[in-house]
């Protein structure tokens, strides 16, 4: 049934979860992986801000916590997902950027897969200190198409100017330095439990993020193509 389709084995590759800490690479990775594995990127941080920009009740609502460095709360967040997954075009799979955030999160995740008999294949943690992770965001840059760059690690090829749609680049409005703090807080408190409990579920896979864009997704389809 996969004849034709070479390395996006459709009957292999399911469903993936990208772990680590804001800034470590999990939005850059996971786009890596939908663009190979020919599966959707689903990335919760990016739904919120493309809300917010369509000015929508859920971005209204999400925009206040954004700004802050906080986590929308779970209400609004995982209902939006289950119906995401639940999309045609995710029936092979997909990749999760952004979400699981706290451990209810990944219960309500669990619970839906449950549901029809599916569960997450694997959940692959990016593992990077606080410190370089603070050096990181401060040179992240990004476009309205979704694009995101970094100034050192992943420069446009023309400064300021998205390579894809040519728009300029922008800093975040939650990469400010004080939000970055916070936003690591948060992670520590409510993310990083994640780890445990993936772990507990014998499906964690934990890759090197200071090796460079491009090992780190070496290592990535190496476990992916172990299945
Ligand atoms: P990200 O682009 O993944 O770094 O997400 C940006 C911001 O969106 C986060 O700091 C949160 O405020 C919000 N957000 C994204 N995903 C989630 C989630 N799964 N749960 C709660 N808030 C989220």
């Amino acid at each position: 049934s996969t004849q034709g389709v070479s390395s996006a084995a459709s009957d292999v590759y399911k469903r993936q979860i990208m772990l680590g800490a804001p800034g470590a690479g999990k939005g850059t990775h996971a786009g890596k992986i939908s663009e190979k594995y020919g599966i959707p990127h689903i990335s919760t941080g990016d739904i919120f801000r493309e809300n917010i920009k369509n000015g929508t009740e859920l971005g209204k609502k999400a925009k206040g916590y954004m700004d802050a460095g906080e986590l929308v709360p779970d209400e609004l967040t995982c209902d939006l997902v289950v119906d995401r997954i639940h999309q045609d075009d995710a029936k092979n799979g997909y990749v999760l950027d952004g979400f699981p955030r706290t451990i209810p999160q990944a219960e309500a995740l669990t619970k839906a897969l449950a549901a029809t008999g599916e569960k997450v294949d694997y959940a692959i943690e990016i593992n990077l200190d606080d410190q370089v992770i603070i050096d990181r965001m401060s040179g992240r840059r990004v476009c309205s198409c979704g694009a995101t760059y970094h100034i050192v690690n992943i420069p446009p090829k023309k400064e300021g100017i998205c390579d894809k749609c040519g728009k300029e680049l922008v800093i975040r409005k939650d990469d400010e330095p004080e939000t970055v703090k916070k936003r690591l807080e948060v992670y520590h408190e409510q993310t990083a439990p994640l780890i445990d409990y993936y772990k507990n579920e014998g499906i964690l896979r934990v890759i090197d993020g200071t090796t460079g864009l491009e090992q780190g997704f070496q290592d990535i389809c190496a476990i992916l193509d172990q299945k």
